[in-house]
């Protein structure tokens, strides 16, 4: 009586299910030319990118846009007591950077784009 032992060898444990962790980051911050972050505040530039004068300090122009009375809208239709806060809250307009020699604007600074991030310094 013939037993035919079957060789049963395990198949190797192939794990091609590599799951993709591809962290997306695509978002989109305040468009700054020259790769500028800019802030608040009115900041030191080296060089103005339209008039070439070296060592300028820019002068903001902080005010209300369309997010702003937005933002107000909103606060109105959820707690209207508070619907002035984003008149008086830079985060919540737009801030304006401009060369005090020639008057270009050099950047700007988009509203509830520094919302969400911690302030440096
Ligand atoms: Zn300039």
């Amino acid at each position: 009586m013939d037993y035919q032992n079957v060789d049963s060898t395990a198949p190797p444990l192939a794990s091609a299910t590599a799951i993709p962790v591809g962290k997306v980051t695509t978002e989109g911050h305040s468009s700054s030319p020259g790769g500028i972050e800019f802030g608040r505040q009115p900041m030191f530039i080296g060089t103005c990118p339209h008039c070439q004068h070296s060592g300028v300090t820019t002068r903001i122009k902080t005010y209300p846009v369309f997010e702003t009375w937005l933002a107000c809208g909103l606060l109105l239709l959820v707690f209207w007591p508070v619907c002035w806060v984003p008149l008086v809250t830079d985060t919540c307009k737009k801030t304006e950077h401009v060369c005090t020699q020639c008057e270009e604007m050099i950047g700007d600074v988009s509203p509830l784009s520094d919302c969400c991030v911690k302030r440096m310094g």
